[in-house]
């Protein structure tokens, strides 16, 4: 089927009603639930039952403190039991900022005359990836604006080139995109090229907001955005991400539009996508944004729980658009991945740390602006364990977050060990000697606490291999 983004509208029935406004302010305006109701979900979540709509809303309709922290203390339990304590680490890089949409939000907007419009050429984009695998960075997001020449064919070469650039010890073995929405024949040039996961934040969910925030280019048809990962999916990309961008629209709304975005891929393609992010917006070139919506901290910690319980299978993403302190918190709630010395200035990463930002060349302010060490050091402190690990993908182990939780032991068995690997490399090629002695320290508490299961004798054996100069090794 060929598909117009100018015109496209939703016509395939499995699709509808997929985002259905009246059902979501319904679920929003029901009376305020009881604290016996409210445990109750809770429990069904920590029971890994990915919540319905009508249960999430129960969960934002409670707002009495004592039952947001029972919340809170969900997510929390739920994220320690579930997940462990691994912290997957990625850095994004930004290939070019020509766009011909018009988003109020985004400094990248067509209308920002301000904005030096770059493409990295082939010899930039090498260098940015050396300067990433010197950081010691494994897996990379590549971030597009939305224009005729970043075209699949583009996006695919891109791809490729990254992969391909080895340097030292180090190479890049996964590579996720950000990039606007394809027709299906597009989204299989770019699966072909080898990519992870395909981020496409849907931005708001409510129709009528999404009207008044994008005023220009493709990106303004609603339905060729909401439908994009489904085009991925029929081109085989079963590994997608998405996402909402908090502050456009009312967040308790925002939050339901997920789930239904999640609901919507496993009622159709039995299985759900593979991350959720949930950006706050921030500061950009000539931003152009009511404030009306923002969301407060203590609103976005709160739907972070209700996010984190309502889809307990789902990776959630947090960025470096965070400041430490809020990442920090949000970590305990089931945060899975994060950002470690991000630099979003168009051919930054190989100029160095920028402790001021140039807005003229970045798409927003970032609030953390930590190196991946200094990341890692606050990790290994607080006893998580900082993972690059590319095992599941590399192996054909596509969804891998359901077999985490559906395959019994799956984390203690492949993992935990796997990620242990992951930090032993980091130790011995980036690492210096402060963060190389207490990541030791948790490797060996980490691996004393595996002893009960099979994996400890040839995990130990693997890590010396680790220390002898071999790489990339895993189970
Ligand atoms: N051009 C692609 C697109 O629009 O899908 C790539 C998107 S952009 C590079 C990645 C995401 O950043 C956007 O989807 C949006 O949610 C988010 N973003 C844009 N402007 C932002 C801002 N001012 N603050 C925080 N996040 C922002
Ligand atoms: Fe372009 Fe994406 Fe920015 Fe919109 S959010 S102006 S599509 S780069």
């Amino acid at each position: 089927m060929i598909y117009h983004p100018e015109t496209y509208r939703i016509k395939d029935k499995r699709m509808q009603p997929f985002i259905d406004p009246d059902e979501i302010w319904d679920y929003i305006n029901q009376k305020k639930p009881d604290k016996q109701k409210v445990r109750d979900v809770i429990q069904a979540s920590l029971n890994k039952k990915r919540l319905s709509l009508e249960e999430t809303a129960v969960l934002i309709n409670a707002d009495d403190p004592d039952l947001i922290e029972e919340i809170k203390e969900g997510a929390r339990s739920l994220k320690e039991n579930v997940y462990g304590e691994r912290i997957v680490l990625f850095a994004p890089l930004y290939v070019g900022d020509l766009c011909t949409n018009n988003c109020q939000y985004c400094g990248f907007r067509s209308t920002n005359k301000d904005v030096k419009r770059i493409t990295l050429t082939s010899d930039e984009l090498v260098n940015e990836t050396r300067a990433l695998i010197d950081q010691g960075h494994k897996r990379l997001i590549l971030v597009y604006g939305e224009h005729p020449k970043y075209s699949a064919e583009f996006i695919a070469e891109t791809v490729r080139i990254v992969y391909g650039v080895k340097y030292s010890n180090g190479e890049i073995r996964r590579l996720n995109i950000n990039a606007a929405p394809f027709d299906i024949p597009g989204f299989r040039t770019i699966k072909d090229a080898g990519i992870g996961t395909f981020q496409i934040f849907q931005e708001t969910y409510h129709e009528p907001t999404y009207a008044k925030v994008h005023l220009g280019g493709v990106k303004r048809n609603y339905e060729w955005r909401l439908t994009a990962l489904d085009r991925a999916q029929e081109a085989g990309i079963d590994d997608v991400g998405i996402g909402a961008l908090f502050g456009l629209y009312d967040w308790r709304f925002e939050v339901l539009g997920l789930v239904r975005h999640v609901n919507h891929f496993e009622a159709v393609y039995n299985v759900g996508p593979h991350t959720i992010s949930f950006p706050r917006i921030q500061n950009a070139l000539s931003l152009n944004i009511s404030k009306e919506n923002l969301v407060k901290d203590d609103e976005f910690v709160r739907l972070v729980s209700i996010l984190r319980l309502a889809v307990p299978y789902t990776g959630m993403i947090l960025t470096a658009r965070e400041p430490a302190e809020i990442r920090d918190q949000i970590l305990r709630f089931g945060v899975s991945q994060i950002d470690g010395g991000t630099n979003l200035e168009l051919g930054g990463y190989s100029k160095g740390k920028n402790e001021v930002q140039d807005l003229s060349m970045e798409q927003f302010q970032i609030n953390d602006n930590r190196s991946l060490n200094e990341i890692m050091d606050e990790l290994i402190k607080s006893g998580y364990i900082p993972s690059f690990c590319t095992a599941c993908y590399r192996l054909g182990r596509t969804g891998e977050h359901f077999m985490e939780f559906s395959v019994p032991g799956f984390i203690k068995r492949f993992c935990s060990p796997n990620a242990l690997l992951t930090l032993a490399e980091y130790l011995e090629d980036y690492a210096p000697a402060e963060t190389k002695a207490a990541g030791y320290k948790l490797i060996e508490e980490k691996t004393h606490a595996l002893k009960n299961t099979q994996n400890v004798d040839a995990l130990k054996e693997k890590i010396q291999l680790v220390k002898d100069g071999k790489r990339d090794l895993y189970f």
